[in-house]
């Protein structure tokens, strides 16, 4: 078995690991850390909580521990779909070059351009960037990536979901065609494999095997819920929600509870709270502070419900928890699996349910059909209960805690009586630049109808016809 010792890895670098705890590389650290070392391409292929940070910031800050960062030219750049993921690498950036020299800049939404700026001019070692803000820092001229040595495109089929491929391929061709490419990603859909086929050079391909079963520590159950009328169904889940937590009494001890739209994980959010229930919501359209505060109230167990969409979670570097409840069924099966992978980590027990209407169903029956295991039926636990009303009307209304404009939009529908609504179907034409930062927010299938940077189409607006921005895409990426 390989031992970090063995990975040819900077003495400091090895120092550093160690304070960190780690015993020995997880697999795809020992594999890509070797190839990466020598300067060649590495395609990493291993799901979410495997390492992969290590696995290229290991190596990256080896290489660079050896020369000395110039004036607007950052000599790395690692890309990361979210603010979240971003802030994460940089920390474990931080980690793992306590005792070297190096110097980085997080460029990511919601932190000031000028501060970010100064920093850039000094020079950087490592730039964490998302693609969309360093784009527009790279279009105010603020920046040289041809001196880009080593490029990192982290949860690429995260990148892939967000729409964030043209930006990927744009970024690409503004680093020297020498730069060394890492590139990480969860699963290899044919788009992703068409662009490390275009910007990787006969890379090492590590593949750690897949993990569409889920881990046999967690006990799974789904409560088949029809609501007594329709416009009923969103509190009645609500209710059904507090009583499945309630009947897990002191063994549920933290949870993360998945929503599919933003919209609901407010509302649910809120509406926990109300019931004395300690909640609070994280999702993309909150503010950056106010993200990361929730996050690591969560971590140190101030927090007791983390209320969540996929792509706040996405990645994230949250401890064991004891309970995932979907309140919602996710639309694309593998969510299911990343869902509920938050529990039942490394060997520890953990429970995992799920509310699944009869709208649902289609979808529940692909998860079963990924995961290979008959679900669970779980007993309604409010069976003989006659439905008690939500306490206050007010429990009902959507909160109101992101200072952001945009949610407050999406979070003044109302949402009892309708069937979903796409959250950016009313989107006002922003500038470019806020529509990236919304991008860097937004959950997958939000946003397959974006417009082309920059295209504010006059006289269009909203109402600017798919074909129309399918074509910039396409000439874009050309
Ligand atoms: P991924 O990017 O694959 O989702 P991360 O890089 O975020 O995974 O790592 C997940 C967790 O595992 C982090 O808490 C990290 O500190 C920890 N970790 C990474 N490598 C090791 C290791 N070799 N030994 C122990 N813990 C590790
Ligand atoms: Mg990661």
């Amino acid at each position: 078995m390989t031992k970090f010792s063995d990975l040819k890895l900077d003495p400091k670098v090895l120092k550093a690991i160690e304070e960190a705890g780690y015993e020995k590389p997880t697999p795809i650290q020992a594999g890509a850390i070797p190839p990466a070392l020598e300067g060649r391409d590495v395609l990493g292929i291993a799901q979410t909580g495997t390492g992969k940070t290590a696995s290229f910031t290991l190596p990256m800050i080896t290489l660079l521990a050896k020369g000395r960062a110039r004036a607007r030219m950052p000599r790395s750049l690692v890309l990361c779909p979210t603010r979240e993921l971003a802030a994460q690498v940089a920390e474990n950036f931080d980690t793992y070059t306590k005792h070297l020299k190096l110097t980085k800049a997080l460029l990511i939404g919601g932190v000031s351009f000028k501060e970010q700026d100064a920093l850039i001019d000094r020079g950087v070692d490592v730039l964490i960037a998302t693609p969309g803000r360093l784009l527009d820092h790279f279009e105010r001229g603020k920046l040289l990536l041809t001196g880009v040595q080593i490029m990192v495109v982290d949860e690429a089929d995260r990148m892939l979901d967000m729409g964030f491929i043209p930006d990927i391929e744009r970024i690409f061709s503004l680093t020297p065609f020498t730069r060394q490419t890492l590139f990480f990603s969860a699963t290899m859909a044919p788009e992703i494999e068409r662009i490390t086929n275009t910007f990787l050079s006969a890379p090492e391909r590590i593949e750690v095997a897949r993990q569409a079963t889920t881990s046999d520590t967690i006990t799974q159950g789904v409560v088949m819920f029809k609501a007594s009328r329709k416009d009923r169904e969103a509190s009645e889940k609500r209710t059904l929600l507090r009583a499945l937590i309630d009947s897990e009494g002191e063994n549920c001890k933290n949870a993360i509870i998945f929503c599919n739209r933003k919209v609901d994980v407010d509302i649910t959010a809120k509406s926990l709270k109300k019931y004395g229930y300690d909640a609070a919501a994280i999702h993309g359209d909150l503010d950056q502070k106010v993200r990361m505060k929730t996050l690591d109230e969560f971590r140190d167990g101030t927090l007791r419900f983390l209320v969540a969409s996929d792509v706040a979670a996405r990645g994230l570097d949250i401890p064991n928890v004891s309970h995932v409840f979907n309140f919602d069924v996710p639309s694309h099966s593998e969510d299911y699996v990343h869902r509920i992978g938050r529990t039942g980590r490394a060997g520890r027990k953990g429970t995992a349910m799920m509310i699944c209407t009869p709208r649902d169903e289609k979808n529940f029956a692909a998860i079963e059909d990924l995961v290979k295991l008959e679900i669970p039926r779980l007993e309604n636990p409010l069976k003989d209960h006659k439905p008690e009303p939500e306490a206050k009307k007010d429990a009902e209304k959507p909160a109101r805690s992101s200072r952001s404009s945009r949610s407050k939009k999406s979070a003044d529908k109302p949402v009892e009586a309708k069937e979903p609504v796409k959250e950016t179907a009313k989107e006002p034409a922003a500038p470019a630049r806020e529509q990236r930062e919304l991008r860097e927010s937004q959950p997958r299938n939000d946003r397959r109808d974006r417009k082309p940077r920059g295209g504010d189409v006059v006289g269009m607006g909203d109402h600017l016809p798919s074909f129309i921005a399918l074509s910039f895409d396409e000439r874009r990426a050309g």
